[in-house]
């Protein structure tokens, strides 16, 4: 009679808690998934999947715009935006079908409801007890927002996922990825969209000069970028509609208001204090290299321990727990040279370390290689807009620490080179591979000049 209901009890079934219970499944341990909403989690349901069929939906705007330049005569397009999301929702639905499939099939047991934490080995759903050796903590996170007046009327990145009908004007407050890549969106569907950022620049963490070229681009497609400014209030208008008031005197108008400034970890009311899970003052759980907590039975992965959140991370934490404790091989998440893109317009890939961490790192003897041109397919379609591509260098080992881009496919030409970097290719290996040709992926292996800083030219 085993000691326990099941080997590993799993609470919440997003990308990390799905990746570790299938993969323990699949090695034969008794597994159970607690979910207290739809099977899939954040990025099935609320983020990467939905996100992109949006993103994927804008980007047509473009190809009819584009089009002419090329010989097309295309009729004034027409858009309709609750068929896209009707269709989105079908994928949605057909998804998180697939992974209840997949769960079943690797034996895992589905627990509908909230999970809490009683002890170091049981937890309650819907007041009842299940038992397990280990209990695996994959709660995620949830948008948060700042405490002003009106934050009532503000809707998150869930609601812009699902909205009944296309704002004519929307506000969106944040500088992250979530806020560019729903600017990019909103934008390509022809609405009039205002970014607020309380910093000078977005994607704060990003490269400086991906930095500073994605905001060129974003305004060249008509979105306001309204620098060091803070919302303070936000007002409904009697008729439809809301004002923003900003610290620097402004009232912006709008239909709909965006807030993307944060996410915090889903800990509250978990139990974890009780059992002496410790939490950070965010409520994000601290794990060590093998993802345990303070409570050695105790695991947890994925956004709950906010560290680099992002869906690959979560799945490749999961799975790491999976190995090491069913398939006695065990294995430790790496966090470096962690590939991501941000799925703006133009989208941005990049890995590695930032020329800025690179210099904090490496100190002066980094060099960095810069390109910055128009793509061919601009030429005849007259888009006014350049590819930015950049390779940082440590100049003692040649070792090629980071590279990023700015420009269309660059998610899928990054993730080619994130390889390379995490093989540890030098600069001359880069240089040694042929491009292909004609492509825009060719300049990361024929930049040769040395890109020198203007001041740093003048001072030498
Ligand atoms: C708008 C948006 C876009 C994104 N785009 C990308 C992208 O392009 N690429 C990328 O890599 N990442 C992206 N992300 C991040 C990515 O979605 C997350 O990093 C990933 O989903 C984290 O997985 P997780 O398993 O930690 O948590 P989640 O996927 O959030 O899953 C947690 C699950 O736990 C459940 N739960 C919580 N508490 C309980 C409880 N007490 N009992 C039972 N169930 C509970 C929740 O309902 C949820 O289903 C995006 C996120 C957002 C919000």
């Amino acid at each position: 009679m085993p000691r326990y209901d099941f080997d590993m009890i799993t609470i919440g079934a997003g990308s990390g808690g799905v990746a570790s219970s299938r993969r323990a499944g699949s090695y034969g341990a008794r597994v159970a998934i607690v979910e207290e909403s739809r099977i899939g989690g954040t990025c099935v349901l609320r983020g990467c999947v939905p996100k992109k069929l949006l993103v994927y939906g804008a980007q047509f705007a473009d190809a009819f715009e584009d089009a002419a330049g090329f010989g097309w005569t295309v009729a004034p397009p027409k858009f309709d935006w609750s068929a896209l999301i009707a269709a989105k929702n079908k994928e949605l639905d057909r998804l998180e079908q697939i992974y209840v499939n997949m769960l079943k099939n690797s034996g895992v047991e589905i627990i509908e409801g909230r999970g809490v934490v009683v002890d170091p080995h049981t937890i309650e759903v819907a007041g009842r007890h299940y038992t397990a050796e280990n209990i695996l903590i994959a709660t995620g996170g949830h948008p948060t927002v700042p405490d002003i007046p009106g934050i009532e009327h503000v809707i998150s990145s869930n609601e812009a996922l699902d909205l009944p009908q296309l704002p004519r004007k929307i506000v969106i407050v944040g500088g992250g990825y979530i806020a560019v890549e729903f600017a990019g969106i909103f934008r390509g569907f022809g609405s009039e969209v205002v970014e607020i950022i309380r910093r000078e620049d977005l994607l704060h963490g990003f490269d400086d000069d991906l930095r500073v070229a994605l905001a060129q681009e974003m305004r060249g497609r008509g979105i306001e970028i309204r620098t060091r400014t803070q919302v303070t209030r936000i007002e409904k208008d009697p008729r439809e509609g809301y004002t923003v008031f900003t610290t620097i005197g402004q009232e912006i108008s709008a239909d709909l208001v965006l807030y993307a400034t944060g996410r915090g970890p889903n800990t509250k009311g978990l139990g974890l204090d009780a059992v002496g899970v410790t939490t950070d003052d965010r409520g994000a759980v601290p794990v060590d290299e093998w993802q345990k907590t303070s409570v050695p039975s105790i695991y947890a992965v994925g956004d709950v321990t906010d560290r680099l959140n992002l869906t690959p991370v979560a799945i490749g934490e999961g799975r790491a727990i999976a190995e090491t404790l069913y398939n006695n091989n065990p294995i430790k998440m790496d966090h470096n040279d962690v590939p991501t893109a941000v799925f703006s317009n133009p989208p941005i890939g990049t890995v590695g370390l930032t020329e800025e961490q690179a210099r904090e790192q490496y100190g002066d003897d980094v060099d960095v290689y810069c390109a910055r041109f128009r793509p061919m397919k601009n030429t005849l379609s007259g888009r006014d807009e350049r590819i930015f591509m950049k390779l940082v260098v440590d100049g003692r080992s040649d070792r090629v620490l980071g590279c990023h881009m700015l420009g269309p496919d660059s998610p899928e030409i990054i993730q080619g080179l994130a390889i390379a970097v995490k093989c540890g290719a030098s600069k001359r290996m880069f240089d040694q591979t042929v491009g292909i040709h004609p492509s825009a992926a060719e300049e990361f292996v024929t930049m040769r000049e040395k890109f020198i800083r203007p001041q740093k030219a003048a001072a030498e």
